[in-house]
């Protein structure tokens, strides 16, 4: 039997434009995809309610256009296959995996700060299995008011990143039993994108290692959903000059504010590339970008950005995109 061919994905949430840390990290899942050949999937992650709209999906369209990255096939929305999703709940509550509970989040928080005092560390999340009813069994999966949570496995997983290396953590430790279906009758970010990744043949996730934890417990939820796992790969978060990470929400630069102003896109790539400690001359192309990336010195950078800290962005790096590195 051939093996099926690899394959990885863009998967950006439409809830407003794209800024540095954003494009640095799907020009980096593109290019490590286009590099070996695989196939490269766009996939909204539009499940977010109201946060995500279509003029946002626009937005981030134009972006990855004008950013030179493409992609196999049509277009994918997570929220057109809610049934699909449905389903597999479903299936999982026969089997006794998941309950509905009435709890929200800050009552979680509340409890599980009382069950935790700081000065005791210990797990954070313990609240939510607490809850967990005795006879999980006899309950069948109806959505309604309340969200529905998995319950996990307890224990520690071991992850092989192909950049960071071999990570461990205890999932239920972090996350407690998570969401699965929340209130408003659709699928939580966790549940998709497990399904999704396994229902469009994703080998590879390749995105920022803020979401290292969340691979954890979607290997979890990929064992009790019994769909495979892919490989990760977890690349380094752009952050500003103080080390806060780049966020839509703290208004960072979009690549529209950038292209509003003039700036070129090679010198994006070109910044871009230098900051993921590429040799001058830097890329200025996406494909360039992708013909000059390669595995071990990926590695080998990542390593550098945790032992020194991070990434930072100098100060300034707003002015200095006027002009190339
Ligand atoms: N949609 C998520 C984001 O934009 C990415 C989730 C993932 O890659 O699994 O941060």
């Amino acid at each position: 039997m051939t093996e099926p061919k690899r394959t990885t994905r863009l998967a950006p949430s439409p809830t407003g434009p794209l800024h540095l840390g954003n494009a640095r990290s799907l020009l980096l899942c593109w290019a490590i995809g286009r590099a070996r050949d695989w196939r490269v999937l766009l996939r909204m992650e539009d499940l977010d309610g109201e946060r995500c709209t279509l003029e946002s999906e626009s937005m981030i369209l134009e972006d990855l256009h004008w950013l030179g990255l493409d992609w196999d096939d049509e277009m994918i929305r997570q929220s057109d296959d809610v049934e699909r999703h449905r389903r597999a709940l479903q299936t999982a509550s026969e089997a006794g995996t998941i309950f509905q509970c009435a709890r929200s989040r800050k009552d979680l928080r509340e409890t599980s700060e009382a069950l935790n005092a700081p000065h005791e560390g210990g797990p954070k999340a313990r609240s939510t299995y607490e809850m967990r009813p005795d006879h999980r069994t006899s309950y069948r999966f109806m959505p309604g008011e309340h969200n529905h949570r998995a319950t996990i496995a307890p224990g520690p997983l071991i992850i092989e990143d192909e950049i960071v290396g071999r990570y461990e953590c205890d999932p239920l430790d972090i996350f407690g039993d998570p969401i699965v279906w929340t209130r408003r009758d659709t699928p939580s970010y966790q549940l998709a994108v497990v399904l999704d990744d396994a229902h469009h043949g994703v080998t590879d996730v390749i995105r920022g290692e803020d979401l290292l934890p969340s691979a954890a417990l979607q290997t979890r939820l990929a064992e009790l959903f019994g769909v495979p796992s892919p490989r990760w790969w977890h690349v380094p978060l752009l952050r500003n000059h103080e080390g806060r990470r780049l966020a839509k929400r703290d208004e960072d630069e979009t690549l529209s504010q950038m292209r509003a102003r003039g700036i070129p896109k090679h010198n994006v790539i070109q910044h871009l590339s230098a900051s993921c400690g590429m040799n001058e001359p830097y890329p200025a192309t996406a494909r360039e970008f992708a013909e000059q990336i390669d595995h071990e010195s990926i590695i080998t950078w990542s390593k550098k950005l945790r032992l020194d800290g991070g990434d930072r962005l100098p100060e300034d790096f707003e002015d200095r995109l006027k002009e190339p590195p």
